[in-house]
């Protein structure tokens, strides 16, 4: 259990092997409780054909509101960063999960994350601005620059959010403010 428990994030030798004594020490159907709402919370989770964001059905909550198609497509990191900009409230588009970053170091190229799968959006939607919200990082910067080259010749406005937010720094960590700030001063690619 120590061994399973330290592999989370944040969770050291020390912290797993303190939560490991109070799950032995629990009474039997709370452990139960527990293990299932884990279990069921990952079963119930799948990512949205659209966007690829955490969904319970086939697509989102965002790609189902039919307010949210207004053209703009934000694309993002992970489902997490949709989390971080819908605490902001002020995006009212849609969004694009890459699922990582371009990274030749780790051997991450273009094909593996969802970029197909934006290119392909700009053929069935009606997308009028891709707005690029990857992490201010290097990973991020380069994958913003690659997608903004591949996107400009098809004729779709291009602009990458400013950097309000810290530069190496994760858009999940930023405050609502920062990020605000970041979308209002996007520029164009
Ligand atoms: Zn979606």
């Amino acid at each position: 259990m120590v061994a399973e428990l330290s592999h989370l994030p944040g969770i050291g030798q020390k912290t797993a092997q303190r939560l490991a004594y109070h799950i032995v020490s629990m009474p039997l159907e709370d452990v139960h409780a527990l293990a299932t709402a884990i279990w069921q919370g990952r079963k119930a989770i799948r990512y949205c054909g659209v966007c690829g964001n955490y969904a319970a059905g086939d697509t989102c909550s965002v790609c189902g509101n039919p307010e949210r198609h207004n053209g703009q497509i934000c694309v993002v990191r992970d489902p997490r960063d949709v989390a971080a900009m819908e605490r902001m409230h002020d995006f009212t588009g849609l969004y694009h999960v890459l699922h990582g970053t371009l990274s030749p170091m780790d051997g991450v190229g273009p094909d593996d994350i969802r970029i197909k799968e934006l290119v392909a959006r700009l053929g069935t939607e009606n997308v009028t601005e891709v707005i690029l919200a990857t992490n201010p990082d290097i990973e991020g910067e380069a994958t913003a620059t690659y997608i903004a080259r591949l996107l400009k010749p098809l004729g779709v406005k291009v602009t990458r959010i400013a950097h309000g937010v810290p530069v190496g720094s994760d858009l999940e960590y930023a405050d609502e403010v920062t990020l605000s700030k970041a979308m209002e001063g996007r520029r164009e690619m």
